[in-house]
């Protein structure tokens, strides 16, 4: 049976840079978060979103994204009613890509909201990436030319690194990019040989 292992950590943690790290080893890696995003735009998913959330959400109508975050930030019923539309189809997604690699002896699930989406029930093993927060805050800033306060308000609405590394079985610290790696290849020997 192939072990599918949880990847996770918050906003500018370094999750996509570990992942890409083991794709480079030869591990499949399933970007829950990517997945969503195209989820999100299937004609089936629009209908749903349609019916749900009404025609407040488009412009011209095409699934406007920004609409529909305005809609469900900080306002906890909405989001449930969007979890419920799109986790499940992220959920259908990941089982038939893990079909398409059920000869791998283990494979990734990345995702920023594995403990808040339940996801981390089907893992058999979790991995977290963490940095301190202005470490964190500083690299989001870099990398999308956002604003602190943008950054924090994200920051604000995931999990803290406590609460994620308290239900971890392992925990990376990403701060040298080097010794995360050397850090994350360790571990995945261990899970290839138990
Ligand atoms: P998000 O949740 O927003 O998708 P993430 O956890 O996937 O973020 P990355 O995109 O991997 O984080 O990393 C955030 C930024 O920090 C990227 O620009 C990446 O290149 C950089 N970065 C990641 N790890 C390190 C590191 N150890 N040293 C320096 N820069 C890093």
């Amino acid at each position: 049976m192939t072990k599918i292992i949880g990847l996770t950590g918050g906003i500018g943690s370094g999750k996509t840079t570990i992942a890409n790290h083991l794709k480079a080893l030869g591990i499949p890696v399933y970007n829950s978060d990517e997945q969503a995003k195209k989820i999100l735009y299937l004609p089936e998913t629009i209908k749903s979103l349609k019916s749900v959330f009404g025609n407040g959400i488009f412009s011209n109508n095409l699934l406007d994204k920004e609409k529909l975050s305005k809609l469900v930030f900080n306002y906890p019923i909405q989001l449930k009613l969007l979890n419920q539309i799109i986790h499940p189809k992220v959920k259908i997604d990941f089982d038939k890509w893990l079909f398409a690699n059920k000869n791998a002896t283990l494979v990734i699930k990345e995702s920023a909201i594995l403990f808040e989406s339940g996801s981390y029930k089907d893992c058999d093993a979790i991995i977290s990436i963490s940095a301190p927060q202005e470490l964190r805050i500083q690299r989001v800033i870099d990398r999308d030319h956002a604003t602190y306060e943008e950054v924090m308000s994200k920051i604000n609405n995931q999990w803290t690194d406590d609460m994620r590394n308290k239900k971890s079985d392992y925990v990376i610290d990403n701060q040298d990019i080097e010794i995360a790696c050397a850090q994350t290849e360790k571990i995945i020997t261990i899970l290839l040989n138990y």
